[in-house]
C-alpha cells in the first residue's frame, strides 16, 4: 500500500489480521489475569524481554505476592530476586514504587495520563494494559508495529520513526473502535511469528503483496529471478 493508505485498505488490512489472530492467538498466562494489576506487572515485565522467559517469572512474581497489600509491602531486594533471570535488575526499584502506588489507589487507573504518571508505566505499557485488561482503546506503538506499518507502505524505519507524527496517525487509524483487545494481541502475535525482525515470512503472510510494498517487491523480485 502506498502511503496513506485508503480507508478500505486500512480496513481491509485490519479485517486480515483480525481473522489471522483468531487462528493463531497465542495463549500466554498474563493473557488471562485473575487481578487487574496482574497485567500490568506482566506488560512491564514483557519490555525487552522474550515472552517465553518471562512465564516462570510472572509466575514467581505471583506467588511471593498473592495480594496487592502483600505485594505493596514487597522490599526492592525481594523484588529483585524474583525478577533477575530477566537480566532487569534495574527495574525493581520501579516495581516496589508501583506496588505501593496501586496499593494506595486500590486499583489500576483506566486513562493513559494516570496510567503513565505511575512508576515503571511508559506509552506503550499504558497502551498495553488499557486495551487488553482495562476495556479501553490504546494504540500500539513498539518497535515490532514500527518495523509492521514502515514495510507495508515501503518506508525506511530506525528508533526515532516511533516517535513520528505520521506514525501515530497511521498506527491510530489501523487500531480498530471495536475488538481492540484481540486486535491487539493479533498484531503482537502477527509480528512475532510472520512479518519478524531479519527476513519477515511474507511467503505464508495473510497481508501478502496486494497490500503490503516490501512483500509485493519481495515477490518481484523473487518473480524476475531465472530458474536454475
Ligand atoms: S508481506 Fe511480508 S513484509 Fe508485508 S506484512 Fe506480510 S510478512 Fe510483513
Amino acid at each position: 500500500m502506498n502511503y496513506p493508505p485508503t480507508s478500505r485498505e486500512v480496513q481491509e488490512t485490519v479485517d486480515i489480521v483480525q481473522r489471522w489472530g483468531k487462528v493463531n492467538f497465542r495463549d500466554f498466562p498474563w493473557r488471562h489475569p485473575r487481578r487487574r494489576w496482574h497485567g500490568l506487572i506482566a506488560e512491564i515485565l514483557l519490555q525487552r524481554t522474550r515472552a517465553e522467559n518471562v512465564i516462570p517469572v510472572y509466575r514467581a512474581f505471583l506467588t511471593s505476592f498473592p495480594t496487592l497489600k502483600r505485594y505493596a509491602e514487597a522490599s526492592v531486594e525481594e523484588i529483585e530476586q524474583i525478577i533477575w533471570p530477566l537480566g532487569l535488575r534495574w527495574r525493581a526499584p520501579l516495581l516496589a514504587a508501583l506496588g505501593r502506588r496501586l496499593y494506595e489507589r486500590g486499583r489500576v487507573p483506566k486513562s493513559i495520563e494516570e496510567l503513565t504518571s505511575l512508576p515503571g508505566v511508559g506509552p506503550y505499557v499504558a497502551a498495553a494494559w488499557l486495551s487488553f485488561h482495562g476495556g479501553g482503546r490504546g494504540v500500539l506503538i513498539d518497535a515490532n508495529v514500527v518495523r509492521w506499518i514502515c514495510r507495508m507502505i515501503g518506508r525506511k524505519y530506525d528508533g526515532e520513526t516511533r516517535r513520528k507524527k505520521w506514525l501515530i496517525e497511521l498506527a491510530d487509524r489501523l487500531t480498530p473502535e471495536e475488538n481492540v483487545k484481540q486486535f491487539n494481541y493479533a498484531v503482537l502475535d502477527f509480528t512475532m511469528t510472520i512479518c519478524i525482525p531479519g527476513e519477515p515470512r511474507c511467503e505464508t503472510c495473510p497481508v501478502g503483496p496486494r497490500l503490503c510494498t516490501y512483500g509485493r517487491e519481495k515477490f518481484q523480485a523473487s518473480a524476475s529471478q531465472p530458474e536454475v
